[in-house]
């Protein structure tokens, strides 16, 4: 076994359905700096479009109602060339990753982490939220259903206190991917020079209305050692302090030449909790999102009320209890292999996993949770 070094990850801001320019950008890069890019994250506005009916769930103005590069990567006439890890905006086939509320792959290698999710690749641990912050929606539950109307096709997209109770619960990841960014955070970098960049900020920024407030209060309980976003349209840096540690924020603009889209960033092997990552780049759920999963799904509403969801001091017991289920039931770190654990869910619940719709009453996304959360 070869001993890998460290992990290239490239971040890039928001997608709007430009996947074949990211991607040839990071070959260009990989060619230039002889270096070869593991995997891709994407903050959100991906835009994955299948067809006509698709493009008529997303919320845009009409002349952005295009179908876009996805689909091709969808039917495999193109393959992504990398592993692509993706969160949602408040620009996307809602309708398509409704139906992934917990995660899953939206073509082969493109993974969406999910409404709000947590994985590892080869130990790192990436966790992320979809969508962006509205206070009306805030507070209701996951009450949306298919076929989207007008109203549900904007509502569906903003994120939910449910989610961020549920992400509260994480230890630190070692990444954390948002769409908008936490609220404030451009009071810790050059603040005057995003003002140069983006002058339409300037009353947000004043009445410290920029970005997202559970974002903030989340990065302060989770402490990740970075932050990605996208959705402002600019890049922008900046240092989060916390009381013994710091988070790295770095939110990147839409792909279009000339602008400031994507970075690549060196991940130390060292700093995988995993001793000894395998050469192969392997995709994981993270046992503590799939405790946290169990003791949440009872509190995931499909009506408009959203019941309260337990105290922090409770719900961590009880993920502690889960965490030892969870350790019981895949007992080695391989048995947590996305691939192993998708392919133990068409064994049990049938090619398709159709039979899981049978066996909850909540309709509450994909057969993986089912598997996760009997017994
Ligand atoms: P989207 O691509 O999601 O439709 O919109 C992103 C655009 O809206 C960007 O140009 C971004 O600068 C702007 N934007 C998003 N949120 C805010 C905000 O809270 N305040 C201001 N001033 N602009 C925003
Ligand atoms: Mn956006």
């Amino acid at each position: 076994h070869v001993q890998r070094q460290s992990q290239q990850i490239a971040v890039e801001g928001c997608c709007h359905g430009e996947l074949d320019a990211i991607y040839s950008h990071v070959n260009h890069l990989e060619n230039r700096h002889n270096y070869k890019v593991d995997a891709l994250l994407i903050c959100g506005d991906f835009q994955a479009m299948r067809n006509k009916e698709d493009v008529g769930n997303m919320a845009c103005p009409t002349k952005y109602k295009v179908l876009g590069g996805f689909h091709r990567y969808y039917t495999g006439q193109k393959k992504a060339p990398m592993l692509t890890i993706v969160i949602g905006g408040n620009h996307e086939a809602s309708n398509y990753m409704w139906e992934l509320y917990h995660g899953g792959w939206l073509a082969p290698n493109i993974y969406f982490l999910g409404h709000a999710g947590c994985i590892q690749l080869n130990g790192i641990r990436i966790a992320g939220i979809s969508g962006i912050y509205n206070e009306n929606h805030y507070n209701l539950g996951n009450y949306e259903r298919l076929p989207l109307d007008p109203r549900t096709m904007r509502s569906i997209y903003h994120t939910r206190e449910y989610n961020i109770n549920r992400l509260s619960l994480l230890s630190p990841p070692s990444i954390f991917l948002s769409h908008d960014w936490p609220q404030g955070i451009e009071q810790y970098g050059d603040t005057d020079g995003l003002l140069k960049k983006s002058p339409h900020f300037q009353h947000d920024i004043q009445d410290n209305t920029l970005g997202s407030p559970p974002l903030l209060h989340l990065m302060k309980t989770l402490k990740p050692e970075w932050w990605f976003s996208g959705h402002m349209h600019v890049k922008f840096e900046a240092t989060y302090p916390h009381e013994k540690s710091t988070t790295k924020f770095l939110a990147l603009d839409k792909c279009l030449k000339g602008r400031e889209f994507l970075e690549v960033i060196q991940f130390p092997v060292a700093s995988c909790p995993v001793p000894n990552p395998k050469p192969k780049l392997t995709l994981s759920y993270d046992p503590e999102w799939l405790a946290i999963t169990r003791v949440s799904n009872p509190y995931l509403s499909r009506r408009k009320i959203q019941w309260p969801f337990p105290g922090a001091d409770d719900a961590r017991q009880r993920v502690a209890r889960e965490l030892e289920w969870v350790t019981a039931a895949f007992p080695k770190p391989e048995d947590l292999e996305v691939e192993r654990v998708q392919q133990f869910v068409k064994t049990v619940y049938g090619p398709t996993g159709k039979g899981w719709a049978r066996q909850v009453s909540r309709e509450d996304g994909n057969p993986q949770t089912v598997a996760f959360c009997e017994a």
